[in-house]
């Protein structure tokens, strides 16, 4: 099925903002089996916006709008619609309710009659409630096809989509059931991967597509058949074959994030757990307490920037002496010295260099993961180029994916 999505925004096309929507929808599309065969941007402008939309209409069975759904004059999404099919804006009152009940509870105050151009509809449309701001969606169903008009804010957009776009999309593609599985790796490149399961890679039917993120390398299995059974077994078989080949690399899956797998192994085990952290200033901690619920588990952490602060929480002298300050015997020091401290069961540490000068004599981006489990304790190498906040969210990342790779393997 034909899909297309038109982004709506002067600043797009001024190469103000990127259109991360339409990156985020064609894959979201893909999942759901359709076939996106155009991505357009429009400027803040109704004619043009009408034309694009027209054009949309006449080629495409499902259009995805993002953008233009604000209350100010350059906010010309609803009007393009109406003129679109010709029909006449009205004012929602249920959708201006929801408008002047969010604005007063975020402001407190009584949202201005501006504001309320966002209840402006449509007869033939639906409106899509906006559980994250003001500006509802619009569905339009009709002859076979589907409108879908999103709003442009990217995190409201793409709530938008998985509270109520993604089953208009799986309802629209009706003859098909369809099944989809993430799988998550971590460790691997994208073309290691790739040399690992070429011939399910290059698989039509169930289609296995690959992403680097910045949690590893993600493999997205999309089955499509007539029966969701059907579909459901050819996933199945799949799954299989790319655990059996990728077993040791995989962390987790769907939805799951390193820190909320690790939450929950540590639930699961009634553990506790603790850090110390040097280069990464805090984010592993940070990272950990991201997770609702995680003051059950996560007992708290030492920020030890500098050598002195280390060696004030008792980290060995003498293997700092010894071996350097970045090294895996000082992260082990400094693993154990955790739970010492704080009675945890789980200690994770990092010392390491995020660059752009060396630290000691270890290149810039390397770093030194120590984690120590009761009487189990392990370090861990990691090397990361690239600017130093990356350099922190990929060590962060890391030091938590061996934590659940140690802790499933004991
Ligand atoms: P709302 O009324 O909920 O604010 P809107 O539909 O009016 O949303 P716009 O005014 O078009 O949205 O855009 C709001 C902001 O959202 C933009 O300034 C930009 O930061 C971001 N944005 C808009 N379109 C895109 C896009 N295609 N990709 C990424 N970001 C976008």
């Amino acid at each position: 099925m034909k899909a297309e999505i038109v982004s709506i925004g002067t600043e797009l096309l001024m190469g103000e903002i990127t259109d991360t929507n339409a990156t985020y929808l064609t894959n979201q599309l893909t999942a759901f089996g359709m076939k996106t065969t155009h991505v357009t941007q429009v400027r803040d402008d109704l004619d043009e916006i009408v034309d694009i939309l027209s054009l949309a209409w006449n080629r495409s069975k499902i259009i995805v709008v993002t953008g233009g759904l604000g209350p100010t004059h350059d906010d010309l999404t609803r009007d393009a619609i109406a003129k679109l099919f010709n029909e006449e804006l009205y004012r929602d009152p249920n959708i201006e309710n929801h408008i002047k009940q969010f604005l007063s509870n975020r402001t407190g105050r009584t949202p201005a009659s501006i504001n309320l151009r966002q209840a402006d509809i449509i007869p033939s449309a639906q409106p899509i409630l906006n559980t994250a701001g003001t500006a509802p969606g619009l569905l339009i169903q009709s002859d076979g096809k589907v409108l879908l008009s999103l709003p442009g804010v990217p995190h409201e957009m793409e709530k938008m989509w998985q509270e109520a776009g993604s089953t208009i999309m799986a309802n629209a593609n009706t003859n098909l059931a369809i099944k989809t599985r993430t799988i998550k790796t971590f460790g691997l490149s994208e073309s290691a991967v790739s040399d690992l399961i070429p011939e399910i890679l290059s698989e039509k039917d169930p289609y296995t597509g690959i992403y680097a993120k910045p949690d590893g390398i993600h493999l997205r299995i999309i089955s499509m058949a007539p029966s969701s059974e059907e579909a459901n077994k050819k996933l199945i078989n799949i799954q299989q074959a790319i655990v059996h080949s990728l077993k040791e690399f995989i962390w987790g899956w769907d939805e799951d994030t390193p820190a909320g797998v690790l939450g929950a192994l540590l639930t699961n085990k009634g553990a506790t757990i603790a850090t110390m952290e040097s280069m990464t200033g805090g984010l592993i901690g940070s990272t950990i307490t991201d997770v609702p619920g995680s003051s059950a588990y996560y007992k708290g952490g030492f920020i030890t920037y500098e050598t002195q602060a280390k060696t004030n929480l008792g980290v060995s002298q003498n293997d700092i002496h010894t071996y350097g300050v970045v090294s895996p015997q000082v992260a082990l020091s400094m693993a154990k010295r955790t739970i010492e401290l704080t009675n945890a069961d789980v200690g994770i540490s990092i010392t390491g260099s995020a660059g752009p000068t060396a630290a000691e004599k270890e290149e810039p981006g390397t770093y030194y993961i120590g984690i120590q489990y009761k009487d189990k304790g392990t370090a861990i190498t990691g090397t990361f180029r690239s600017n130093r906040l990356a350099v922190k969210l990929r060590a962060t990342t890391h030091a938590i994916i061996e934590t659940v790779k140690l802790l499933n393997s004991v």
